[in-house]
């Protein structure tokens, strides 16, 4: 089921837009320039036909029927995980939990990590940078233990504010859990460094990697970090499913999540002993048509090449940057040395809804909003941001084309 990546050299976006059926599908009789993929990112054929195939011809439940289809769908899911375990650098299989995406993830280890390790008195500590689903599952785990949610300020540029996070940390520091790429500035985190400085302290790591692992190559090993989450449909893949990575040896230690179906050896009324590792966690029938997708997309994210994704995404976004700032009263907001393909923008006098809306009538899709962000907005004083996020697929035209349309814009409300 898979394949040794094969980098593309020099990079084909171009070509591989043409995997991606919906980019041929025009908006409002124009044609589609997709610049939301942080948001969610469309799928190729090869994702779309393995789920197809799997409800064609493999579809039956897991890991409990002696039966044909029953073995071939378990050695779908379970080879999916197996893939998924080898893209991240993970040391085993078990390492790797299915999850809905990167929210529940992180409510996972909120609520396990949490139950074993975290009382009264004790710190939970996350960045002004971090999506809502990094947020409040820690709001919620302190709401529930009297621990308290410490916060690392940001820069003017977006940036977390280093000096005061080494000062955050404490013998107190029950966890620190930091995004591995902004969603709503695209800021990329020194977070290998970060968590070197909070395992010092004593502290357990999670990164959210949701806006990296479709951007970069991500090896959890190498960043150190005790957990790493992310969604599929961020990288080309299905909705519904997503991963935590954890340490084995952290993981063997902490209850159950949820409880149910699959995640149990045996159960009587008085007493139930769990399943090994990574079951359970995973109560109840998995989503296992998107696993055949997730495993399917990972095979395309490796064949298409990390690294030269990387390259062209910040090709695109240093292209973008440069167009809509000669563009007058825009304001890019989110200035990081390092960031991803991704800008965030507001424009004098001007709703940022009003924006999306007008460039959507041009077939471009942008996110406008607060990005499920709100700190970040209130940080910079701004309600919202117009945000543009690029994709494998996205060209030089649709940064063309979505400048075009920002000074479009200014000229319609100036
Ligand atoms: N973290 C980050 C940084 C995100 O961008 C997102 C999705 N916008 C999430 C978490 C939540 O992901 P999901 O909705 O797939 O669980």
């Amino acid at each position: 089921m898979t394949t040794a990546a094969v980098p593309l050299s020099p990079f084909d976006a171009a070509r591989l837009r043409r995997d991606f059926p919906i980019l041929a599908e025009p908006v409002h009789g124009k044609p589609l320039v997709y610049l939301d993929n942080a948001n969610t990112t469309q799928k190729p054929k090869a994702v779309i036909e393995a789920t197809t195939r799997y409800y064609e011809k493999q579809n039956s439940n897991i890991h409990r029927g002696t039966h044909h289809l029953s073995e071939v769908a378990t050695a779908v899911y379970e080879g999916a995980r197996a893939r998924i375990a080898r893209f991240i650098h993970a040391n085993s299989p078990r390492e790797v939990v299915f999850t809905r995406g990167t929210t529940e993830a992180i409510n996972l280890v909120a609520n396990s990590y949490g139950q074993l390790k975290v009382k009264a008195g004790d710190e939970i500590l996350i960045t002004h940078l971090e999506h809502h689903s990094n947020i409040v599952p820690w709001q919620l785990l302190c709401e529930r233990t009297g621990a308290t949610l410490k916060v690392v300020p940001i820069t003017d540029a977006g940036e977390v504010d280093l000096a005061a996070f080494e000062k955050l940390l404490s013998d107190k520091t029950r966890l620190f859990a930091v995004g591995h790429i902004s969603n709503s500035l695209g800021t990329v985190n020194p977070v290998k460094e970060m968590v070197a400085k909070a395992k010092a302290a004593g502290a357990a790591t999670l990164i959210d990697g949701a806006q990296a692992v479709p951007h970069q190559r991500v090896d959890v090993r190498e960043l150190g970090c005790d957990f790493y989450a992310f969604s599929g449909h961020k990288m080309y893949g299905p909705t519904g499913i997503g991963v935590l990575w954890g340490r084995e040896a952290l993981l063997e230690t902490m209850p159950p999540f949820q409880g149910g179906g699959d995640m149990i050896l045996s159960v009587t009324f008085e007493k139930t002993d769990y399943n090994e590792l990574p079951f359970k966690f995973e109560a109840g029938t998995a989503n296992i048509a998107g696993g055949a997708g997730i495993a399917a997309a990972v095979d395309y994210l490796e064949a298409a090449g990390l690294d030269a994704i990387a390259g062209w995404e910040s090709e695109l976004l240093a292209k973008a940057e440069a167009g809509l700032r000669a563009i007058p009263g825009l304001k890019i907001i989110g200035t990081a040395q390092r960031k991803a393909g991704l800008v965030s923008f507001t424009m004098e006098g001007i709703h940022p809804h009003d924006v999306g809306t007008i460039l959507d009538r041009d077939g471009l899709a942008v996110r406008t909003g607060h990005h499920c962000a709100q700190p970040v907005m209130d940080r910079f004083g701004v309600p919202a941001t117009v945000r543009a996020s690029f994709g494998l697929y996205n060209l030089p035209s649709d940064v063309d084309a979505l400048v075009a349309g920002v000074e479009k814009v200014r000229r319609m409300f100036s």
